[in-house]
């Protein structure tokens, strides 16, 4: 088992990457707290693993507010037995979110405060408890939209896991030496829930797929086998990386014909 004896928090886990994470997480032997604004979705996940003979229980809160977040750690370290991952999932994609001419103000904020300050508190409220279990290691969801431009941009997004990259850095250097590693995490396009409303238009699908090498889009669930090598001490001299898992999309100028 991989991270036997471990507590892992994982926000957004109701859905998506941060649901196969915690599948994931449970089954190498973590006690998940599972972590959605989603009640509901956080509990089934809770519900699922627990069925299935693992340890996880469901935390409500909107990792957008301070005192929710330090709550939902709290509870994460007291159920747990102590805190030794966190995984800063949890991140919107709004529709509204388009060109900078485009995307109206409060759409802009939202963005930010969700899947740039949500990590920036994550942080904040997991490092002391990390710090008291001895050190740990955090991951931080970025996207690959962080490294390159697109045409079709979702200014607030790109910024925000902009921000994510730079913020991950900080954390990894100045916490080295106390045995916290920090990680930012970079899938490419992944078929969760989060991009399905987008690439439901085929013309949309097309124009992004043409992009990847690989010529499909990521699972969730190699997205969080992704976060699980850097959850675990077999990644234990990685520290403050732009963790690319994106099929090879930053590396390409033009792509594979079918
Ligand atoms: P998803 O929509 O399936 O899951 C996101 C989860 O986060 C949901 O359960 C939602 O309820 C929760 N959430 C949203 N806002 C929250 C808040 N304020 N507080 C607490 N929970 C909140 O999406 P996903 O594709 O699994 O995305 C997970 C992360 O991966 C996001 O940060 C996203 O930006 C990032 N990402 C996704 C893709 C992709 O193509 N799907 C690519 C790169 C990065």
């Amino acid at each position: 088992m991989r991270l036997a004896g471990l507590s892992a928090l994982v926000t957004g886990g109701g859905s998506g990457i941060g649901r196969d994470s915690c599948r994931l997480f449970a089954a190498e032997g973590a006690f998940v707290s599972v972590c959605d604004r989603d009640a509901a979705s956080a509990e089934a996940v809770a519900e699922e693993i627990c069925a299935a003979g693992g340890r996880a229980i469901a935390v409500t809160a909107d990792v957008s507010r301070g005192a929710e977040i330090a709550a939902a750690v709290e509870r994460a370290e007291a159920e747990g037995g102590g805190l030794h991952v966190v995984f800063n999932n949890a991140g919107v994609f709004p529709d509204a979110d388009g060109s900078p001419v485009d995307t109206p103000e409060d759409v802009f904020d939202q963005v930010i405060d969700i899947n740039l300050k949500g990590v920036f508190l994550g942080c904040k409220y997991a490092i002391p408890a990390l710090l008291r279990s001895g050190g740990g290691s955090i991951i931080n969801m970025a996207s690959f939209v962080a490294v390159v431009g697109a045409a079709t941009s979702q200014i607030a997004y790109t910024a925000s896991k902009g921000g994510v990259l730079a913020m991950t850095r900080e954390i990894a250097v100045e916490y080295a030496r106390q045995g916290i590693r920090a990680n930012a995490l970079c899938p490419g396009p992944v078929d969760t829930p989060l991009l399905r409303e987008l690439l439901a238009d085929p013309k949309a699908r097309e124009r992004r797929l043409v992009h990847i090498p690989m010529g499909r889009l990521a699972t969730s669930e190699e997205i969080a086998r992704a976060a699980l090598f850097l959850a675990s001490p077999e990644s234990s001299y990685v520290n403050g990386t732009t963790f690319m898992v994106d099929g090879g999309i930053t590396s390409a100028y033009v792509t594979p014909e079918d």
